[in-house]
């Protein structure tokens, strides 16, 4: 058993890790090059503003994230649960049920709008197989190819699988793993009640846990170094009887150069939009399905950010040739459409989180936990042999590390 860790990274990964050490008593340093916590799910400060690097969802299967939280003593109400309603501006609105799988998703699909009867029973028929075979396939194939073999490339593709698809895989549809893809419909829709509801964040991203975590760990006898990047592992390994590298698969590279997969990335732009303040969506989140946008979120029903709508683009696309003022005009014309008599924003940010994360498609590799380095373990959200690189599978890999160094 490991006395003495050092974590390097202060994402949800690395903080996962340091809090399931400290709790038992390990003496725990976190390095963090960044001056916050959290990573790829933190605040950031744009010209005076506090905003998330990206407005994130939450789904209630995310078991461990709510663990590690109520753990360090996140509230409840940091959250807002939700049932998974996916609505859209205009059309198709379908929302699950509150009731035992698979009765949530097929209730919600029989009260469906803006479906046909045979959509609705095709829906149904491709989940009743999906159940059958355990939420499986044989062969890794993109989940367009899935949904096609299931009569599912209609408008409930388009509204509802593909949409889903994208937000959890963070990969469009047509390259997409559909192994990866099952196993999150066999979490949120298949699981207990509850699995599939939308947990969104109502405080900024690096205190819904980071920050926190950082209490705890510190309150525990351990240390948060913040701007501290470390350049050579060499250097902890003298003090420390382990090291969890908890940093991003991108900035692998730079502490080992021999070890760094060579990943496929996609992007997440989220675009904010500051309306004055009596602005309001009707819903916190709401789906555009014919434009660049995806989802938008009134941030001022969240987070309290009044007239503040986050637009979510997920994925690779015609948005990353734009000018930041070309794409802000876009969302805008598109939310315009979508929500008749808003006023012209006050001001606009676009945040391009260029290798948001590791391409989720058929057969990428994931490194071993252990890094082939003597005392020397990899956490992060690339390294789940289950999950898309989501916040679930990035404090999942932290506590898999952690453990690993308590024997
Ligand atoms: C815009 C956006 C939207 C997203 N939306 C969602 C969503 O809706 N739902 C969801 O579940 N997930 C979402 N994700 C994915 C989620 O944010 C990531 O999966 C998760 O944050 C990854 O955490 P991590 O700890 O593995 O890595 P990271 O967050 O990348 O943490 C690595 C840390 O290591 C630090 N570091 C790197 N090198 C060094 C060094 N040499 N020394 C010291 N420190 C170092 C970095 O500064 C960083 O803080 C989104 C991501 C983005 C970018």
């Amino acid at each position: 058993m490991a006395h003495r860790v050092a974590v390097v990274g202060a994402g949800y990964a690395g903080m996962a890790a340091a809090v399931t050490l400290a709790g038992r008593g390990i003496r725990v340093a976190v390095f963090e090059s960044g001056p916050i916590p959290g990573g790829r799910a933190r605040r950031v400060v744009s010209q005076g503003t506090e905003l998330d690097n990206g407005q994130h969802i939450l789904i209630g299967a995310y078991t461990e994230l709510w663990r590690i939280m109520r753990a360090v003593g996140v509230p409840e109400d940091a959250v807002l649960r939700l049932p998974l309603e996916i609505r859209y501006a205009q059309g198709f609105h379908f929302r699950a049920l509150w009731l035992p799988a698979p009765l949530g998703l097929l209730g919600g699909l029989a009260i469906a709008t803006g479906i046909s009867c045979n959509e609705r029973l095709g829906a149904a028929r491709f989940m009743s197989s999906l159940r059958r075979n355990g939420f499986s396939v044989d062969q890794d194939i993109p989940v367009t190819e899935l949904l096609e073999r299931h009569g599912q490339n209609g408008r409930i593709g388009h509204f509802l699988w593909r949409p889903l698809c994208v937000s959890a895989l963070n990969t469009p549809a047509g390259q997409a793993s559909s192994r990866v893809f099952l196993r999150v419909l066999r979490d949120a829709l298949d699981g207990p009640p509850g699995s599939s509801d939308l947990l969104l964040p109502r405080v900024d991203l690096s205190r819904l846990f980071p920050e926190p975590a950082a209490e705890f760990v510190r309150a525990h006898g351990g240390e948060v170094r913040l701007g501290a990047p470390v350049r050579d592992l060499a250097s902890l390994k003298g003090e420390y009887d382990s090291v969890i590298v908890a940093v991003g698969p991108h900035q692998l590279q730079a502490l080992l150069p021999d070890l760094a997969p060579d990943y496929a990335y996609q992007p997440i732009y989220t675009i904010y939009l500051q309306y004055p303040e009596t602005v309001r969506l009707p819903f916190p989140m709401l789906g555009l399905a014919d434009g660049l946008v995806q989802w938008v979120f009134d941030r001022g029903a969240l987070t309290g950010e009044k007239g503040r709508i986050a637009c979510v683009i997920s994925a690779q696309g015609d948005h990353q040739q734009m000018q930041q003022e070309e794409l802000a005009a876009t969302c805008e014309r598109e939310l315009a459409r979508a929500l008749t008599g808003l006023p012209r924003p006050l001001w606009s940010r676009v945040i391009a989180e260029k290798r948001a994360t590791v391409a989720c498609v058929p057969g990428t590799k994931r490194p071993a936990l252990e890094a082939g380095v003597p005392g020397v373990y990899f956490a992060g959200d690339y390294t789940d042999p289950d999950y898309p690189p989501t916040l679930e599978a990035a404090v999942r890999s932290g506590v898999r590390a952690a453990q690993r160094c308590l024997g």
